[in-house]
């Protein structure tokens, strides 16, 4: 009866890929195969003073940075990383993460971290959005790695709706500086953090972040987005 009935409900409301519309096949879920073989990797966690490490470099001190994918206008992760965000598809963020996790998983990048951390939203956006799409990524990544999550610990006072915009790198920095605060700064004494967040463009909001977290002492961060624009 269930499979008639879900049989029934996929039949009127077809799942779709997000990367392409077409319809899901039975045995894909949440991205089509086609999809999948069609992100662009950047591999970077194999890849050590990669990219993203260079354009971090003397912004703030970190062990060891990731994306997952290039973000490519007009390319398959522009439509998947949309619908993760305004299309209340929280699956699609843990589904992206067990992929992301997959590759991590067994790799010198995770050697070590304690907690994976994703960029808190404000309590304002959760509510418009439904979730934090950070945190569902972290989910998916922890299933793989078996790393715990700390949601706690990291708080986002204030929102910045304006931060990704324009303005010079400082402007973007006044917009971000103290937007975040901890509960319990023992929570990350002598921890490495791994950071998570869905794309990477100026990366003022995960510094701020990864600044506020650096004041503890012998604290140690790694960062890793789904996307880069870089
Ligand atoms: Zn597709």
């Amino acid at each position: 009866m269930k499979t008639i009935f879900h049989n029934l409900l996929d039949f009127l409301f077809p799942t779709l890929c997000p990367g392409c519309k077409k319809r899901l096949t039975e045995s894909e879920k949440h991205i089509c195969l086609n999809c999948i073989n069609k992100i662009p990797k950047t591999n970077f966690h194999l890849q050590k003073d990669n990219k993203l490490e260079s354009f971090f470099a003397g912004r703030i001190p970190f062990e060891r940075i990731t994306a997952f994918a290039h973000f490519v206008k007009g390319g398959v992760m522009q439509p998947i990383i949309h619908e993760l965000k305004y299309k209340n598809n929280p699956q699609l963020g843990v589904f992206l993460g067990e992929l992301c996790g997959a590759d991590l998983k067994g790799s010198e990048f995770i050697k070590g971290i304690t907690y994976i951390v994703p960029i808190p939203l404000h309590a304002k956006r959760i509510d418009e959005r439904g979730y934090n799409q950070s945190l569902e990524i972290a989910k998916g990544i922890s299933s793989k790695t078996k790393i715990p999550i700390d949601d706690q610990t990291v708080v986002r006072t204030k929102n910045n709706p304006s931060q990704a915009k324009s303005g010079s790198r400082f402007e973007r920095w006044s917009n971000v500086e103290n937007i975040f605060s901890l509960t319990d700064e023992e929570n990350f004494k002598d921890k490495h953090i791994l950071l998570i967040d869905d794309v990477l463009t100026t990366g003022s909001t995960i510094e701020a972040c990864a600044k506020k977290i650096l004041n503890i002492t012998d604290c140690k961060i790694s960062i890793l987005t789904i996307a880069t624009a870089h």
